[in-house]
C-alpha cells in the first residue's frame, strides 16, 4: 500500500453489476493531491467521452482529501463526481459536501471509492475496512434518504456513516442530489447517478482513526493562527449573529471547529435537521 502522510494509500473500485470489488494503490493519483483531483483523473482514465450520466459504464467517484481526518478547518470536507445529466449536453459535475462521512471514508482506508456497473435490485454498499458487503435494499426504496440514514443506522449500528438517495434520485431526476450524515447535501444530480446504479446508499466505517500528518506541530500552529480570526467580536466567517440554545446547536463537520453558520434544530416533536 501507497501510504504517505495525509494519504490512506488505497482506491476502493465497486462493480456494481458483478458485485464485486477491488482495492488499488492511491500512490500514482497523489500527485493531483486531493479528493478533486484524484476524481478528474479516474474519470479521465475511465470514463468514454461518449458515456451518457446514466449509463452503467459512468462511474461515480467518491473522493476526500489529504486532510480528511485531520481536525482543521475545513479538512474533512469531500466531493462526490462523475458525469452528471444535470447539465445539456452531459459532463463531468461535482458536489461538495461537509459532514463526517468523507473522513469515515478515510478512516475505513480509502481516499477514494469508485463505483460503476449497475445492481439488478436496489442496494446499499457496507464498508467496514477492508470489508465490502452488498446489501439488500429494496425495503429502502422509496423512502427519503433521511429516513433511510436513520434506518441504517438501526441495521448497523449508530457510530456508521451514511450517504443516501431519496425518491428524486431513484427515478433519475436530473437536479436529484445525496444527503449524508449531519444533512450533508451534494449537488449536481449526482443522486440521480446514483439512482441510474440501483445504489440506494452507501455505509462506512473505518477503525484507522487517524491521519498521518508530516509536520504536526506546524500544522496545529496554522490551524491554532486560523481559529484566532474567530475568537472575540470579529470571525472570520461573520457568524456571531447565529444564536444556539437548548433546541439549537452548532454541528461542525469532522474536526472543524470553525464558528460556521451551520446550525442542527430540534423540533418539539425531538425530529432534527441541519439549517445553514
Ligand atoms: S463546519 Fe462549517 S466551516 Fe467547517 S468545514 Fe463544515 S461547513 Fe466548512
Amino acid at each position: 500500500m501507497a501510504q504517505t502522510c495525509g494519504y490512506a494509500g488505497r482506491i476502493l473500485k465497486v462493480d456494481l453489476s458483478s458485485r464485486t470489488s477491488e482495492t488499488v494503490s492511491s500512490g500514482p493519483y497523489q500527485r493531483f493531491i486531493g479528493g478533486r483531483g484524484f476524481a478528474a483523473r479516474l474519470y479521465w482514465e475511465e470514463v468514454p467521452p461518449e458515456t451518457g450520466a446514466l449509463s452503467e459504464r459512468n462511474r461515480l467517484v467518491f473522493a476526500v482529501g489529504p486532510l480528511a481526518g485531520v481536525p482543521v478547518i475545513g479538512g474533512s470536507r469531500w466531493g462526490i463526481y462523475g458525469k452528471s445529466p444535470y447539465r445539456t449536453p452531459e459532463t463531468f459535475n461535482y458536489g461538495n459536501l461537509g459532514g463526517r462521512w468523507g473522513a469515515e471514508l478515510k478512516f475505513a482506508g480509502y481516499d477514494a471509492l469508485v463505483v460503476h456497473g449497475r445492481s439488478d435490485r436496489p442496494t446499499c454498499l457496507v464498508i467496514r475496512d477492508d470489508a465490502v458487503d452488498f446489501a439488500d435494499a429494496s425495503g429502502l426504496w422509496g423512502r427519503g434518504a433521511p429516513q433511510t440514514r436513520e434506518a441504517l443506522k438501526e441495521d448497523h449500528g449508530s457510530d456508521v456513516r451514511v450517504v443516501a438517495i431519496g425518491p428524486a434520485g431513484e427515478n433519475r431526476v436530473s437536479t436529484a442530489s445525496l444527503l449524508a450524515d449531519n444533512d450533508a447535501s451534494g449537488s449536481a444530480g449526482l443522486g440521480s447517478v446514483m439512482g441510474s446504479k440501483n445504489l440506494k446508499a452507501v455505509v462506512v466505517r473505518g477503525t484507522r482513526r487517524k491521519t498521518s500528518v508530516a509536520q504536526p506541530e506546524r500544522l496545529k500552529h496554522l490551524s491554532d493562527y486560523l481559529r484566532s480570526f474567530n475568537r472575540g467580536a470579529f470571525t472570520a466567517w461573520g457568524t456571531d449573529f447565529v444564536q444556539t440554545g437548548p433546541k439549537v446547536k452548532r454541528d461542525p463537520c469532522f474536526g472543524c471547529s470553525a464558528k460556521c453558520i451551520r446550525i442542527k434544530y430540534t423540533a418539539d416533536d425531538g425530529t432534527s435537521g441541519k439549517r445553514a
